[in-house]
């Protein structure tokens, strides 16, 4: 029996994993990651864009503080997100941004002088102030009111999470990869740590903490066609669900992002509509003007990918061998620019399709594809779980900072400023908590984890893991995609539940117990059934459109009756359903009532009874206040209080807003 202690013990080593190791080391804790592969290669080095942080810098950016950055995020998530955190979330990230340039972070600056850019298709030049020479630059994105997203190139993720990495080692983080989570250690509603496989030997180890995070990643690889790499494939989600106790929460949230290219899916950033780039169709017309007038190519995700299926049905997209696209063009930057700022898009688009996208006229085959969850570990505004001592962040975890749709940046950008404020809540638990497991119980735990792997291996005949896998992935990509209806969700539901009962008779030919990934996918698929269901009962229950849950027989948003949060538990070991409950979301406690986002035609929303009373309140507080002279912060304390840790909460000095 191997048996490995810590203080806190994290499961994965993303930028959410690694920054709540930081707070940790920070405390003096004994800290473990484990991680399926070498940290530095784990999926948020694949962010390209951009991270969101309300600095104001740049002159596009001036007038930006976290007040607009809430608002954003709220309208993009469709009145879906946990308000309190959407304000824990900006008021931090400003903190985040200038801590990661410290760690070395090398983030564009902004240039004294005339700088020119593409804007709705022409080219605009502009000044920018000696006063903000130096300091951090901001591109657009989709479904922001400004320039937000900082960034470095589009390889933001990439010096993110090398930065990140390196400060955790240097603080002495015990990081440990090729090991795999396969089960949560717990008992009588608290955990104590996780029993890992070595991807390597084979061997179960026991890493038994007071404290366990998990931060996964997201869930994208249930689909077929997605942007995620082979890791996102949300097993340490469906591990989490199989303690029972565990929710997961609005697992149909998924996000399908517009400009995956065509055929291999790897992302093109929002950075390339962010710095002027346009979608055209098969006649070379930039469409999304005539759908969206105000925010065009720049509408959140959700919008813009519903626009696009739209349009290609209308028979304006281009056929190929691999179905319809359209096109994205970035030719209209120039080449100066495009080597510059978007270096990764073009060498994506030369190494995988053979086309230079610098040249007049070339441009990207794209079609909106999955790409980010928004679901996940339900956890409170500490990111505890309700099994005690099991916290989670990251796009692992439901925090709940993104409702329906997640706005491009918000997403590295929580995934570091989860690991600072969980982080130290999670640091501050693991502190104070005591172990109460014997060894005895952590040998059973063990035990039980090796006898599910032996049985797999001695079973002569039954359903192949691999195939498992492929039918579950046709059946979420047909049925649970952009648009959804009844029939659709339900034959999704049914199908993946024969799937499920299909899984727990896994058969395989190598019959070793290291190094096979026959056995790896055997153990990996049954959870990954169990969160494709969790998708597609979720989507089916919830009979109303909001953000990227878009229901065709049902399209408008009804706040009336869904104005709540799927949370989805499995009852029993043996079930081939997980139960669905629903926790509201309470307009009196919101700082924005929920009102038209900004798209579409108005009309489409059926009212909650609160939100007349709830928008007059808030008008009434915030002209009384402004009244008495009170300052933006004041108000917004007075219509939703907050609680953070004072030295996140505290005020940021920006241009012309001095502290
Ligand atoms: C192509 C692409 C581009 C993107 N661009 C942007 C962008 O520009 N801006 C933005 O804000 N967001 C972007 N995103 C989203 C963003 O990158 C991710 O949401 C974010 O980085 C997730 O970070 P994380 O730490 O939660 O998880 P990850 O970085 O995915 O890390 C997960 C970790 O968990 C480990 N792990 C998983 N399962 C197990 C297990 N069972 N046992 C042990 N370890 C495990 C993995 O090894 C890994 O270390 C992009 C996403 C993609 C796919």
């Amino acid at each position: 029996m191997k048996i490995v202690y810590s203080d806190a013990l994290i499961v994965g080593g993303g930028l959410a994993g690694l920054r709540s190791a930081i707070s940790c080391r920070q405390l003096g804790l004994k800290t473990i990651v484990l991680s399926l592969i070498p940290v530095k290669r784990s999926h948020s080095a694949a962010a390209q864009g951009g991270m969101q942080a309300s600095l104001g810098n740049a002159t596009k950016a001036r007038g930006d503080n976290e007040d607009v950055h809430f608002m954003d995020t709220v309208k993009g998530s469709d009145w879906g997100c946990d308000q309190k955190v959407a304000r824990m979330f900006v008021a931090t990230a400003p903190k985040a941004i200038r801590e990661l340039a410290a760690w070395g972070v090398p983030w564009s600056r902004v240039k004294a002088g005339e700088r020119t850019a593409v804007i709705k298709g022409k080219k605009e030049t502009f000044m920018e102030e000696e006063q903000a020479h130096g300091l951090i630059n901001a591109r657009d994105f989709g479904g922001t009111k400004m320039w937000r997203a900082c960034f470095t190139g589009d390889a933001t993720g990439h010096t993110m999470l090398y930065a990140v990495a390196n400060e955790a080692m240097k603080l002495g983080t015990e990081i440990l990869d090729r090991k795999e989570m396969i089960s949560i250690i717990h008992n009588n509603g608290k955990c104590y740590g996780v029993v890992a496989r070595d991807l390597v030997t084979g061997e179960l180890i026991a890493y038994v903490a007071k404290g366990t995070l998990i931060a996964t990643g997201g869930y994208g690889r249930i689909y077929k066609n997605t942007t995620n790499a082979v890791i996102c494939n949300g097993v340490a989600a469906g591990i989490a669900l199989e303690t029972g106790i565990v929710r997961l929460g609005n697992m149909e949230a998924v996000q399908f992002h517009p400009t995956p290219i065509v055929p291999s899916g790897i992302l093109l950033t929002e950075g390339c509509r962010g710095d002027g780039g346009l979608l055209r169709d098969k006649d070379g017309h930039a469409f999304m003007a005539d759908y969206e007038p105000e925010k065009r190519d720049l509408a959140s995700r959700d919008v813009v990918s519903r626009r696009m299926i739209e349009h290609i049905k209308k028979g304006k997209g281009i056929s190929s061998p691999y179905g319809d696209h359209l096109w994205l063009d970035i030719s209209i930057l120039g080449a100066e620019h495009i080597h510059k700022n978007l270096r990764d898009v073009w060498e994506i688009a030369y190494c995988f399709n053979g086309i230079d996208l610098a040249q007049k006229g070339v441009y990207a085959p794209v079609r909106p594809m999955q790409h980010y969850s928004m679901g996940g570990i339900r956890t409170d505004h500490k990111g505890e779980t309700k099994l005690k001592g099991l916290f989670s962040a990251g796009e692992a975890a439901c925090w709940d900072l993104h409702g329906f749709n997640r706005l491009g940046g918000n997403s590295v950008s929580e995934a570091v400023v989860a690991g600072m404020i969980i982080g130290e809540y999670f640091a501050e638990h693991c502190e104070k908590a005591e172990v109460e497991i014997t060894t005895d119980f952590i040998q059973k735990c063990l035990d039980a984890e090796q006898a599910k792997l032996e049985e797999i291996i001695k079973r002569t005949s039954g359903e192949n893991p691999f195939k498992l896998k492929e039918e579950m992935q046709e059946i979420v990509e047909e049925h649970i995609g952009i648009f959804r209806d009844e029939a659709g969700l339900q034959k999704a539901v049914d199908e993946l539940e024969k799937l499920c009962k299909r899984a727990k008779n896994i058969a395989i030919h190598y019959k070793e117990l290291s190094a096979n990934p026959e056995l790896e996918e055997a153990y990996r698929v049954q959870r990954m059934i169990k969160i494709a269901l969790c998708v597609a009962k979720g989507a089916l229950e919830r009979r109303e459109s909001r953000g990227a849950h878009s229901r065709e027989d049902y399209p408008k948003r009804d706040d009336a009756n869904w104005l709540k949060r799927t949370l989805a538990y499995w009852k029993n070991e043996e079930d081939t359903m997980p139960t669905l409950e629903y926790e509201d979301l309470d307009v009196d406690e919101m700082e924005i009532a929920p009102a038209y986002r900004g798209y579409g035609p108005k009309g489409m929303i059926i009212e909650h009874e609160k939100t007349e009373r709830r928008t007059k309140e808030i008008e009434e507080i915030t002209q009384r206040l402004k009244n008495e002279g009170k300052n933006r912060w004041e108000i917004q304390d007075a219509i939703m209080p907050f609680e953070l840790q004072p030295h996140y909460k505290a005020r940021i000095e920006r241009i012309g807003e001095k502290l």
